[in-house]
């Protein structure tokens, strides 16, 4: 491990440390997960506060031996802080962070690096819609996993899909007639919505189709994700 690392990086959690201090957990596209501690960072007018912010993006400058790193410097890309004045683009933002981090190991996660960051950007200044950048966001996790799959198409007969369809690990997403014993229902409404046929549904059934590619991202990747976004629609 270098005695000093300078990375782009992004917050995925911070907990608070002896009584001033921050541990913080950043994932970097060039080093994967990373502990570093914001020494002091509580202390009134402490100059890094934003370098141990949640969803904080910056140039950092760590030093350390061992498993933890000092944060040296910090210098701030973008905060992303607009995002908490909406609860839902918050919610759907911690759900970007979260996935980042539990799918980020100690090796480097290029891609997944840019798509966590091309979500809170479009969560931050687009007027794309939450629960939709969401859906991208799953759907580019999965395709960057090896799971680029098809809403449209049976992936064992090659049919169109038109009403349900059919998921499991073994055979992806499937019609009717292929459909293994056990296989999770991926509703005609949901499965037109993730395919990108018909995007035009309230953000109930929006949320509930969300809930569907969690499921499948569960069981291709092994990675629950149970953050508040889910727990809001409920
Ligand atoms: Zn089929």
């Amino acid at each position: 491990m270098p005695e000093e690392l300078k990375t782009k990086a992004i917050v995925v959690r911070a907990v608070p440390y002896h009584e001033t201090d921050m541990i913080i957990t950043l994932v970097s596209p060039e080093y994967g997960k990373l502990t570093a501690t914001a020494r002091g960072c509580l202390k009134p007018k402490a100059k890094l506060r934003y370098a141990a912010e949640p969803m904080n993006f910056g140039d950092y400058l760590l030093n350390g031996k061992g498993e933890r790193y000092i944060i040296v410097d910090c210098s701030q890309i973008e905060s992303f802080s607009s995002v908490t004045y909406d609860i839902e683009k918050f919610y759907a933002a911690s759900l970007v962070l979260e996935v980042l981090a539990k799918l980020t190991p100690d090796e480097p996660e290029p891609a997944l690096f840019l798509d966590a960051l091309s979500a809170l950007n479009d969560l931050t200044y687009s007027k794309k819609d939450t629960d939709e950048v969401v859906t991208d966001f799953l759907l580019a996790v999965l395709k960057d996993n090896g799971s680029d799959l098809d809403f449209s198409h049976c992936n064992v007969c090659k049919c169109d899909l038109t009403g349900d369809a059919y998921f499991d690990v073994a055979d992806g997403i499937v019609c009717e007639h292929c459909k293994n014993f056990g296989a999770t229902v991926i509703d005609g409404v949901s499965r037109a919505y993730i395919g990108g046929e018909n995007r035009d549904i309230p953000h109930e059934l929006k949320a509930r189709a969300n809930m569907l590619v969690a499921e499948i991202l569960y069981s291709l990747l092994g990675t629950r994700i149970g953050s508040h976004y889910f727990a809001e629609q409920l």
